[in-house]
């Protein structure tokens, strides 16, 4: 009796499994060309000062083909994988820059960050193509802001990379901070100028009084560390104030906006940051 039913349970499995092998391997096949066929887009999420002007953004990718979304928690880790996240990543900091050099002929200056994978840092010349790529749009590396989440910057292998890319003179900020495993010994030598609460914290804030000491525990140690600090996940006003009240230098989060594309914003703009 139980024999039989757990034949069917391996049976079913083993099918969905098949299923998801060739899943995987048609999106590869298809992420291979999804610059050159248009499919790739970036919308930008504003971030806030704590004045509730939007001083900056994060590029967000999408992936749109055939009417289907492909959210990029799912596609990101498949370009990683395959190392095409190194030419789409070049790709996102090109778009990137023009997009900022948009903005800024409209009148408004804005940081914008970039997320990086560990992959494309692994690339020896990055730092220089990347500089490359900023100095074509007569930008200035101050201006992009490089995120790196946290369980990644713990790959020994980018030290020096990430090292180079702060001389250089980009500002480096720990993504998704909280979740990883940086010691506080390793955060001090590390050399980021941002902390970014992962959105976890900020969530469970209004249920979890752990979370909210996780919070503030992270606030307190970058004002000692002189680090800025930026909250993503921000949906409400109650955490909104938590996170301000306990130091928290900008807010990113469905509260102000979601990531939106960037003509949207453009339009936006000027209630945002309001500047003219
Ligand atoms: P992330 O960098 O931690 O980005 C924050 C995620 O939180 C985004 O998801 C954003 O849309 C979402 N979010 C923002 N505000 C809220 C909110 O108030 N509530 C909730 N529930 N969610 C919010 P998204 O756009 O799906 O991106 C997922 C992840 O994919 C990113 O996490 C990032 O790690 C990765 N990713 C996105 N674009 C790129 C890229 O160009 N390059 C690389 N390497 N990774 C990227
Ligand atoms: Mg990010
Ligand atoms: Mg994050
Ligand atoms: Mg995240």
């Amino acid at each position: 009796h139980i024999k039989r039913e757990e034949r069917g349970n391996f049976g079913f499995h083993l099918e969905s499994y098949t299923e998801r092998v060739r899943e995987r391997m048609e999106l590869v096949a298809r992420l291979r060309d999804a610059i050159d066929n248009d499919e790739l887009i970036l919308h930008y999420q504003p971030q806030m000062d704590r004045e509730r002007h939007m001083v900056g953004a994060e590029a967000l990718l999408r992936w749109r083909f055939d009417d289907r979304d492909i959210p990029p928690d799912r596609f990101i880790p498949l370009a990683e994988e395959t190392g095409l996240i190194v030419p789409i990543g070049l790709w996102v900091l090109d778009q990137v820059c023009a997009q900022q050099a948009r903005w800024r002929e409209m009148g408004h200056s804005l940081q914008l960050s970039v997320n990086v994978s560990v992959r494309q840092l692994q690339e020896a010349d990055f730092v220089a193509q990347a500089l490359a790529l900023v100095r074509a749009h007569e930008a200035e590396p101050q201006d992009i802001i490089l995120e790196i989440t946290e369980s990644q910057l713990l790959h020994d292998s980018v030290l020096e990379t990430v090292q180079a890319l702060k001389t250089a003179g980009f500002p480096l900020s720990i993504d998704d901070f909280g979740t990883g495993q940086s010691s506080l010994v390793k955060l001090r030598t590390l050399p980021v100028s941002e902390l970014k609460i992962d959105r976890a914290f900020v969530k469970d804030m209004a249920e979890a009084e752990e979370a909210r000491k996780i919070c503030s525990t992270i606030l307190s140690l970058a004002r000692n560390l002189a680090l800025s600090v930026v909250a993503e996940g921000v949906e409400t006003e109650a955490q909104y104030r938590f996170l301000a009240a306990h130091g928290c230098d900008r807010f990113q989060g469905w509260l102000f906006s979601p990531a939106v594309p960037a003509d949207q914003l453009g339009t936006q703009l000027p209630s945002l940051t309001g500047e003219p």
